[in-house]
C-alpha cells in the first residue's frame, strides 16, 4: 500500500511521479509566467462568467484544501468566450496558500510568489459530467486568481467564518447563497495556456486562465487560513499550509495573454 498524496516530505510534489507518472508529462501545471514571454493575441475574447448565488452549495475540508462545491445541473453558473469555446459550469472553488505570506501560490509571474492562489474549476458540457471531462484535453478550465497581502477583504469573510465548520479533513458544512464573482479582480485581463490538475491525479486536461491582477487579502485573513489542518479529527493535528504544488517545465508550451 502506497502512502497517499499529500504536501509533507515523504509524499510532497517531488514524490508525486511514483503513483502518477503523468507528474513528468508534456503539458503540467502549474508554471512560471514571465511576461515578457507571453504573446498578445488580439484573437483572445474577454472572459463571460456568469454565476448564479444560489448555486452555492456547501465547504468541504477536503484534507489538501477547502472547497465551495456548486449545483452544476444546468448551464446557471458558466464560464464562455475568453480562450475557450462552447459553455463551461462551474463545479468548485479553492484555494492554494503558504505557510507565510511569502508563498503560496502555484504559478508564479517572473518568479514572483504570492501569499495564495484561487482557482475556479469549470467543465466543459461537451462532455456529460465533470467526472468524464476531468480527463479530456479540453474538459476543463480553471481561473485563476493570485492574492496579494494589502487591505482585508470583505468578499473573503464568509468564506473564513465558514473554517470554524470545517477544520478537520473530511469536514462539510452548507454554504448557500455565495457569489464567487466578488473575488474576481477588477480587471479580468489573463494569460492563458494548456496544462494539468495541479494535484493528483494531474490530468492534462485544463485550460489555465490566470488573472494579472490580484485581488487583496490581508495577513491576518492568511493566517485563518492556516487555521484549518491537513489533519482528521482526532489525529495529530498539522496545520493547512504550503499545500501548492511549485512550477513545472514549460517544455515548449506557448503562453498567451489577453492583453497588451
Ligand atoms: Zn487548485
Amino acid at each position: 500500500q502506497t502512502m497517499s498524496w499529500g504536501y509533507g516530505p515523504d509524499n510532497g510534489p517531488d514524490k508525486w511521479a511514483t503513483e502518477f507518472p503523468v507528474a513528468d508529462g508534456e503539458r503540467q501545471s502549474p508554471v512560471d509566467i514571465v511576461p515578457g514571454e507571453a504573446t498578445y493575441d488580439e484573437s483572445l475574447k474577454a472572459l463571460n462568467l456568469q454565476y448564479d448565488p444560489s448555486n452555492s452549495i456547501d465547504i468541504l475540508n477536503s484534507g489538501h484544501s477547502f472547497q465551495v462545491t456548486f449545483v452544476d445541473d444546468s448551464d446557471s453558473s458558466t464560464l464562455k468566450d475568453g480562450p475557450i469555446s462552447g459553455i463551461y459550469r462551474l463545479k468548485q472553488f479553492h484555494f492554494h496558500w503558504g505557510a507565510s505570506d511569502d508563498r503560496g501560490s502555484e504559478h508564479t509571474v517572473a518568479g514572483t510568489k504570492f501569499a495564495a492562489e484561487l482557482h475556479l474549476v469549470h467543465w466543459n458540457t461537451k462532455y456529460p459530467s465533470f467526472g468524464d471531462a476531468a480527463s479530456q484535453p479540453d474538459g476543463l478550465a480553471v481561473v485563476g486568481v493570485f492574492l496579494q497581502i494589502g487591505a482585508e477583504n470583505a468578499n473573503l469573510q464568509k468564506v473564513l467564518d465558514a473554517f470554524d465548520s470545517i477544520k478537520t479533513k473530511g469536514k462539510q458544512t452548507p454554504f448557500a447563497d455565495f457569489d464567487p464573482s466578488t473575488l474576481l479582480p477588477g480587471s479580468l485581463d489573463y494569460w492563458t495556456y494548456d496544462g494539468s490538475l495541479t494535484t493528483p491525479p494531474l490530468l492534462e486536461s485544463v485550460t489555465w486562465i490566470v488573472c494579472k491582477e490580484p485581488i487583496s487579502v490581508s495577513s491576518e485573513q492568511m493566517a485563518k487560513f492556516r487555521s484549518l489542518l491537513f489533519s482528521a479529527e482526532g489525529e495529530a493535528e498539522s496545520c493547512m499550509m504550503d499545500n501548492y504544488r511549485p512550477p513545472q517545465p514549460l517544455k515548449g508550451r506557448s503562453l498567451r495573454a489577453s492583453f497588451q
